[in-house]
């Protein structure tokens, strides 16, 4: 994890929030490079999700909403997280944390989603848990903490005018359910699906940009008949999970973690969160619900706006089921960045290499001039490329240490314009992963990139 984060930081991927005023603990910001990769993940989501799916429709909806769609959501009341409290240090922490992390160093991978207060109190006695931060083994009771994040709109500070951030990109989904209905005169079954800032206060964020309070997501709510839910529920939870093996995610570091039935939520009829073998353990990655109808009720009992879909052949009048897959367009990256992550023997040589999928790779091409002598011929060269693909243009040091500069920020291929280059008009390029090199003409770079890069 420790190289994968330094990584970042000097290659311009992440950097620490606010870094020049001490920083804002656990915040984050996405350098050039770190920008590419997550407008290149968002718009790999988005073609898979939306574009290529004829089912499905995009929507990007407000952060801030009326604050009666968390009472109807369930937010006000119940988002909450159970906080404990070390009574020596007073350290504060997430119970369900504590617990997990103490089973998962005892070799457990076990969660314990759907236990009550009383369970995880007696657990951390019995088991002896001790704070992390002092060594002490005596907490306070726990206490229920929201994780909303509260704002005021308007110039007066009361709770009148008190809204939140979005603690998901979800609800501003339900709540256009009959705008996009109407609008994109879909049939059910239909999706409709987000990327978007979401905000949660969370209690321990941390693992670098795994938990953090400000963080996007990728959602797609999926309505279909009631009955037909199971059948969508596996279909869209197979379609995730092909998502990120097509993009180069290792089958071994990804697992599937059905939620049992004591650990579902009342209004949840299967649950299973796709997890990825981060460094410091498995993390929750992709969440795929299958909601049943409690989001558009909720919305239709609290607004009193009727939320029936019509089937136009029958006349037959119901609220739609709900799937829902929940991805971290944050925690996604950092998946991707840390399976591509390797450090190769190469002719007693050690490489860096980020085996990126050159869809998500934040240039697709580096074009290297063998001699400053050649830079006006490579940057044209470079322009012309430019206008189609992302491309990056280095002429400096030798051309081994530019390979291995493009290997260390996952560039699939670089292009060589060399001295024969003039005569015969092609290029080198050679391959990130094989390290293979091939002549290619010139005017054939285009076909030939668009070719590999390919989604
Ligand atoms: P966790 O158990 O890790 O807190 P969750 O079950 O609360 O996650 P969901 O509400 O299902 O998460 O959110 C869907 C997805 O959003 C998660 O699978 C994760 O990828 C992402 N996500 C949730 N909270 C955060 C966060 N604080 N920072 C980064 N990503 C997050």
């Amino acid at each position: 994890m420790e190289e994968v984060v330094a990584l970042c930081k000097s290659r311009g991927f992440i950097f620490p929030g606010s870094e020049i005023y001490g920083g804002l603990a656990n915040t984050w910001d996405y350098g050039p490079l770190g920008a590419e990769l997550k407008r290149n993940i968002k718009d790999a989501w988005w073609k898979k999700f939306i574009q290529e799916n004829p089912n499905n429709v995009g929507l990007d909806s407000a952060i801030l909403m009326n604050p009666e769609t968390w009472v109807a959501s369930g937010h006000i009341g119940g988002f909450n997280d159970p906080l404990i409290d070390c009574k020596a240090c007073k350290a504060r922490f997430r119970a369900d944390q504590i617990i997990e992390e103490h089973l998962h160093n005892a070799g457990k991978e076990m969660s314990v989603e759907g236990w009550t207060n009383e369970e995880m109190v007696s657990f951390i006695k019995e088991e002896g848990i001790a704070c992390d931060k002092c060594g002490k083994k005596e907490f306070t009771d726990i206490r229920q903490f929201n994780l909303m994040f509260k704002t005021f709109q308007g110039v007066t500070e009361d709770s009148s005018t008190e809204i939140f951030l979005r603690p998901e990109t979800a609800q501003g989904i339900f709540v256009n359910f009959k705008n996009v209905l109407r609008t994109s005169r879909k049939k059910i079954p239909f999706g409709i699906g987000q990327v978007g800032k979401s905000f949660r206060n969370e209690i321990t964020p941390g693992n670098f940009t795994f938990r953090t309070r400000e963080f996007e997501q990728m959602e797609l709510e999926f309505f279909c008949e009631p009955g037909k839910d199971i059948e969508w529920f596996n279909y869209w939870l197979e379609f995730c999970k092909n998502w990120l093996l097509d993009l180069n995610i290792k089958e071994s570091s990804i697992k599937l973690r059905k939620h049992e039935k004591e650990e579902l939520s009342h209004y949840s009829n299967a649950t299973t969160d796709i997890e990825f073998k981060f460094p410091f353990g498995w993390g929750e990655l992709w969440g795929i619900a299958d909601r049943t109808d409690f989001d558009l009720r909720q919305h239709s009992n609290h607004s009193g706006v009727d939320l029936e879909y019509q089937n136009p052949h029958t006349n037959e009048k119901y609220v739609p089921y709900c799937i829902e897959p929940s991805l971290g367009l944050d925690r996604v990256a950092l998946a991707f960045l840390v399976d591509a992550y390797e450090e190769e023997d190469v002719d007693g040589d050690q490489r860096t290499v980020l085996k990126l999928h050159p869809k998500l790779a934040p240039y697709k091409a580096a074009v290297l001039p063998l001699t400053k002598k050649l830079k006006d011929e490579a940057e044209e060269l470079f322009k012309n490329l430019a206008g189609k693909f992302a491309i990056d243009y280095d002429e400096r040091a030798s051309i081994g240490k530019r390979y291995r500069r493009q290997d260390e920020i996952g560039t699939p291929f670089c292009i060589t314009y060399d001295f024969d280059s003039k005569e015969d008009h092609a290029v080198t390029v050679r391959d990130r992963d094989t390290m293979e090199q091939e002549r290619i003409k010139i005017e054939d770079l285009e076909t030939y990139l668009e070719e590999k890069l390919k989604y």
